[in-house]
């Protein structure tokens, strides 16, 4: 098997592949391989906080290297980090196997149970005897997801459904949006809610990616009939991600029965889309047709207040105080959807936590600037201010201030020029970033630059010369 270093790195290689070069530096890389012994691999995590965020979103890899580099019988066991506070006494240690842990949440059980592909539940041939598992994550809840502008139509028709399950003309309900703007979120919530309010309901969270491998492997296996019986006695089909079924014929055909046979019986029947139904050009029409029975909602990028209201909400389920300068600073600058802002939460709060410091507004723009460095797609508004003081040799603090010194106005309205460029910033965003001005203010900037370069070729160069080192 090897020693413990050579049997982690192994583990290494596998999670690498499986996940995105952030998350990876973040969570594994500061991950110590302490030892091995009777197929346990003991490893050490630099905080509770850590240990259960792994156990939350890398269970299932972690399961998979521990499969390949242990094998099936293959344990993890972590060793917590507990800080005191106290810089001079070593840090305690403690031990938590990863198995079910009798009250963990039935999400954690789900996780840390065999992985899916073992369990093919349509498989058995008692449908009474099944546990039924909604593979549902039970932190989705109407709770806490917060209300805008952007998401109440989806939000109240889900909530809708969630009290009258089939009963409602919201049937299907058909909820699409871009990435990470809490489809998976509504539709989770409406689940968890059924379930609780309506215990004989048999609800069902299955993604159209995990459908579909089902149906494959039913194939294969000669058990289409199991399979189909196994949907049509659903209550509430929650099926996630439609648009993976675009172009496979023979998966929407069966999705199609399936889907008459529970409108049919009154069955609930609730989807989500990352495009508007007419857009799902690789669906069939009979199959869009049912789509628009029901009710289409959309999810829209979330506005500054809900930004901040989200933050907030975030960080008090965490238990975790900052500044609220640091809070506008991350609403301000982070606007491309939900899940990307919760990323940038989740690292400052890994950062703070592996460098056992607070989460200072300081901390908060160099976080924010390696996640983008990292991901090498996006320019940060921090970069262009840099780029712009650096080139002009002027102070960062006098062009993000308020003041009016000559020496500045061109270089701050050069920043502004490029942010708009750049960036998805709104106008009030980016005004925010230069002293708290208003978004006119932006605007005049704006056009100030482009009156200079249509005669001025000097400038006209240097913005040239700025456009390439941002990436154009
Ligand atoms: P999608 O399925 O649209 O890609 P998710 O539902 O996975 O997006 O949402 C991404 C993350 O953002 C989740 O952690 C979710 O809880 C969170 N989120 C999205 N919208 C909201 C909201 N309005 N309030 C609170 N959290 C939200
Ligand atoms: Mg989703």
């Amino acid at each position: 098997m090897g020693d413990v270093k050579s049997i982690w790195a192994k583990c290494l290689q596998i999670i690498r592949s499986d996940i995105s070069e952030q998350s990876f530096k973040t969570w594994f890389e500061p991950i110590t391989p302490v030892k091995i012994q009777n197929f346990t691999l003991t490893i050490q995590v630099p905080s509770q906080f850590f240990f259960e965020w792994l156990e939350e979103n890398y269970v299932n890899q972690l399961r998979k290297a521990i499969d390949q580099t242990i094998g099936r019988n293959g344990m993890l066991e972590y060793s917590v980090i507990v800080d005191k506070g106290d810089d001079k006494k070593p840090p305690i240690t403690y031990n938590l196997p990863n198995q079910k842990k009798p009250n963990s949440n039935q999400f954690a059980q789900q996780k840390t149970a065999e992985p899916d592909i073992y369990k093919s539940p349509f498989l058995m041939k008692d449908l009474d005897s099944l546990a039924l598992d909604s593979y549902l994550n039970p932190h989705y809840t109407f709770d806490n997801f917060i209300e805008g502008e952007c998401n109440r139509l989806a939000r109240s028709a889900g909530f809708a459904v969630a009290n009258k399950p089939g009963s409602t003309s919201f049937n299907p309900l058909m909820i699409y949006g871009g990435v990470g703007l809490g489809k998976t979120h509504v539709v989770q919530s409406i689940g968890n809610f059924i379930k609780q309010n309506f215990q004989n309901k048999f609800v069902l969270y299955v993604t159209s990616e995990k459908f579909t491998n089902q149906f494959i492997k039913a194939i294969q296996e000669n058990s289409v009939q199991a399979f189909t019986n196994f949907y049509m006695h659903i209550d509430v089909l929650i099926i996630d991600d439609v648009q993976f079924f675009e172009k496979k014929e023979r998966t929407q055909e069966i999705f199609f029965h399936i889907f008459n046979h529970l409108h049919q019986s009154g069955k609930q029947i609730i989807m989500t889309s990352d495009r508007p139904p007419r857009e799902l050009t690789g669906l069939e029409d009979r199959l869009l047709s049912r789509f628009k029975w029901g009710l289409t909602a959309d999810l829209q990028t979330p506005d500054f207040e809900t930004r901040i209201a989200i933050i907030l909400k975030k960080l008090q389920a965490d238990g975790i105080e900052i500044e609220y300068q640091v809070i506008e600073y991350l609403a301000h600058s982070v606007n491309t959807n939900v899940r990307e802002l919760e990323g940038v939460i989740i690292s400052l709060m890994a950062h703070a936590s592996l460098n056992r410091s607070h989460i200072s507004l300081d901390l908060a723009k160099s976080v924010l600037k390696n996640i983008v460095e990292d991901t090498g797609k996006e320019v940060t508004i921090e970069t262009i201010i840099d780029m712009v003081v650096e080139y002009y040799k002027v102070s960062k603090e006098l062009v993000k201030g308020k003041g009016r010194q000559k020496e500045i106005v061109l270089p701050r309205q050069m920043a502004m020029y490029l942010a708009k460029e750049f960036t998805d910033l709104s106008l009030k965003s980016i005004g925010w970033h230069f002293g708290g001005r208003d978004h006119s203010t932006v605007i005049h900037s704006i056009q100030s630059i482009t009156d200079t370069i249509a005669t001025d070729k000097d400038l006209k160069g240097t913005l040239i010369q700025f456009e390439r080192e941002l990436g154009r």
